[in-house]
């Protein structure tokens, strides 16, 4: 089939990349020509495990193709993918415009019959905001809607994680669409039958529902998450004050078929692109509608309060002034195996240290680069903080006479480090852990003085 993908983001590229993977005629749109430069160079401006050599093999078969022509990638699709960001606006509701952006290029340039489908996170409603919009450029170039300059706005909200988006694209736990129940639904309707179709071989996991009940299950489905993440965070604080272990509470809980053992890890916060938006956006949906979510409100106040615990413990053990300190930081990135620096909990600890005056090492798998870029603008005001944060290219060098480690992002090579050369490197034997990666007991036998979330210390 023929797609176009707008936006080459995270969801776009991976969605473009595993379409064309399975022998669709792709072409990716963006708007930034820096990134579809990289792409053209045979580059992949994202970290994502396996994109690059799908991208790769792709390219090599002529089956996907990366341009900022807006025109030619209209004309190129039957099914035309809206997969451009959604960032929050001011009052946290989601900010539409480059959706309605891309539709209106769609509306424009239209040359036929157009499944447009929602891939992007937005709100309620949406769809019909699109049909409008699409509608309305149709008719300024004089052309009646009908079937051949017909189309259908289908909703088709994704649920890959960063990190691990090929996968979860080539094996979806479901795929979620909502289709309008009219004829041109019907024909959007046995078009994304077809381009779904590799992905439901071996049993149905395509779930049909009218349009707003899928705009809103990518929310409900982000707002349980964020929930699930807050509430064992709250648990994880009361477990510090009660002197219980949260890692034992959340086996116990977590065997229990009815809660499961995903998503229960205490840390230091919920970051990323998505979950801190959508919640935001959700409960900004319900306050439009008449409604408190109280709930998510409290999610939403836990998690920002969470992004300071660990630099509560470092207070508590080291004091408030922390001029003439060095921290080694572990973990740049909102989670392992990305580099996605939006919303990362490492941008406030590190933030809150150089506000209390010290110095900081930090290293991260494949995050640095995109953690220059950030820093820099966080700190644009700031350049003698600035400066006392360096990025450095090993674990092992951030630890070299640092007063203690702080642990923020939970990466494979951080689990089993060699404690015995750590320990020796480190001007004193201290572990700030936000992942709880290591065994208080374990800690105290190796002489570290060990502080993780919601575990006792043990001297
Ligand atoms: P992103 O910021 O990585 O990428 C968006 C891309 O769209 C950018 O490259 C931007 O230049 C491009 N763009 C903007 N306007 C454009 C236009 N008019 N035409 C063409 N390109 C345009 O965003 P992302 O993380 O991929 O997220 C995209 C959407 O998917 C969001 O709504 C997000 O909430 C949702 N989503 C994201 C994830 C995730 O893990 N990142 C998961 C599920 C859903």
């Amino acid at each position: 089939m023929k797609i176009t993908i707008i936006g080459t983001g995270y969801v776009g590229l991976v969605t473009g990349a595993c379409l064309a993977e399975i022998g669709n005629d792709v072409f990716c749109l963006d708007v930034d020509q820096r990134k579809i430069d990289i792409l053209n160079s045979g580059g992949v401006p994202i970290h994502e495990p396996g994109l690059q050599e799908m991208i790769a093999r792709t390219r090599a078969h002529g089956r996907i193709t990366f341009s900022t022509d807006v025109k030619a990638s209209v004309e190129h699709g039957d099914v035309q993918f809206i997969a451009v960001g959604t960032p929050p606006d001011e009052d946290g509701s989601a900010d539409l415009q480059y959706v309605l952006e891309a539709a209106r290029n769609i509306g424009r340039y239209s040359n036929g019959f157009k499944v447009i489908v929602d891939k992007s996170t937005v709100p309620v409603g949406t769809a019909e905001r699109v049909r409008a919009v699409v509608a309305s450029e149709l008719e300024a170039r004089g052309l009646a809607v009908g079937m051949t300059h017909g189309f259908s706005v289908v909703s088709n909200p994704e649920f890959l994680k960063e990190g691990a988006a090929v996968d979860d694209f080539m094996r979806p736990d479901r795929i979620v669409i909502g289709i309008d129940d009219d004829a041109a639904g019907q024909i959007a309707r046995e078009k994304m039958k077809r381009l779904y179709a590799p992905f439901n071989r071996n049993h149905e996991r395509t779930l049909y529902m009218d349009v707003r009940s899928a705009e809103f299950t990518k929310y409900a489905a982000n707002a349980m998450l964020a929930t699930r993440i807050s509430f064992m965070n709250e648990m994880s604080n009361l477990a510090d004050r009660v002197g219980a272990d949260i890692e034992q509470v959340r086996r116990g809980i977590g065997s229990d078929p009815r809660i499961g053992y995903h998503f229960l890890y205490a840390g230091v916060g919920y970051g990323g692109s998505c979950f801190p938006k959508d919640v935001q956006a959700l409960v900004r949906t319900a306050g439009e509608n008449g409604q408190n979510l109280r709930i998510l409100e409290a999610v939403e106040a836990v998690n920002h309060d969470q992004k300071e615990v660990l630099v509560e413990k470092i207070v508590k053990r080291l004091g408030a002034d922390l001029t003439g300190r060095t921290f080694a930081v572990w973990g740049l990135a909102f989670k392992p195996n990305t580099d996605d620096m939006r919303e990362a909990p490492s941008r406030r600890l590190i933030a809150a240290l150089l506000a209390r005056g010290a110095h900081v090492r930090a290293y991260d798998p494949v995050a640095i680069e995109e953690a220059r870029r950030v820093f820099a603008l966080d700190f644009a005001d700031a350049p003698e903080a600035l400066a006392r944060l360096a990025f450095v290219t090993t674990q092992d060098e951030t630890l070299v006479g640092a007063d203690a480690l702080v642990i923020v992002t939970e990466w494979k090579e951080f689990k089993s480090p060699d404690f015995a050369h750590l320990k020796s490197v480190l001007k004193t034997p201290v572990i700030f852990d936000g992942r709880n990666l290591y065994e208080p007991l374990a800690m105290a036998e190796l002489g570290i003085d060990y502080y993780a979330i919601g575990r006792p210390y043990v001297q």
